[in-house]
């Protein structure tokens, strides 16, 4: 059989990259190792025994730079596409259970982080904050 394209990997960058191909009248193959589409970028159900039905994005965790040009080219919305805002962003779990959620808003965050390492050893609650400012400021970037 004769394609005008093979690609190889079926993560976001082929998967859009085959999608323009084909938009445009190509005819391509893809070709995936696993069993389902989506490369770093996959949502999956990680533990089908310890948590049945419970899908996460197993690596990337933020879609920040999924251009809107290609959700527009694409119609990505027609097909499903729902962009939500993460609210906690981040969480930090602890191995006591404790989880500290960094959120948007500044006084919840700082609540959550105090209410969690107020009774933690000062080092450990600067160390947080200081990963708390850095990540804020990478983000903000
Ligand atoms: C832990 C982690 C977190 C990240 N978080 C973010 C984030 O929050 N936001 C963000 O924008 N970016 C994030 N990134 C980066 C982002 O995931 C990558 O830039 C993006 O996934 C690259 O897409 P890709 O399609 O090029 O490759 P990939 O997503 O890596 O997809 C490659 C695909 O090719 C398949 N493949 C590989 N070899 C073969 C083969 N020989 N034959 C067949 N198939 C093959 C793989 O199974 C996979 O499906 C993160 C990356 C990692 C690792």
């Amino acid at each position: 059989m004769h394609y005008d394209a093979i690609i190889i990997g079926a993560g976001h960058n082929g998967l859009t990259t085959a999608a323009y191909l084909a938009k445009a009248g190509r005819k391509v193959l893809m070709l995936e190792r696993r069993d389902i589409v989506g490369g770093c970028a996959v949502t999956e159900e990680v533990d089908p025994e310890l948590a049945p039905g419970c899908r996460v994005s197993t690596a990337s965790y933020i879609a920040n730079m999924l251009r809107p040009t290609i959700i527009k080219d694409l119609k990505l919305i027609s097909y499903g596409l729902k962009m939500v805002t993460c609210d906690p962003g981040m969480q930090a779990a602890f191995d006591d259970g404790d989880v500290v959620g960094w959120w948007s808003d500044e006084d919840k965050m700082r609540a959550s982080a105090h209410a969690t390492l107020v009774s933690a050893p000062p080092s450990t609650y600067h160390a947080a904050s200081v990963a708390i400012s850095v990540l804020q400021w990478i983000l903000h970037c």
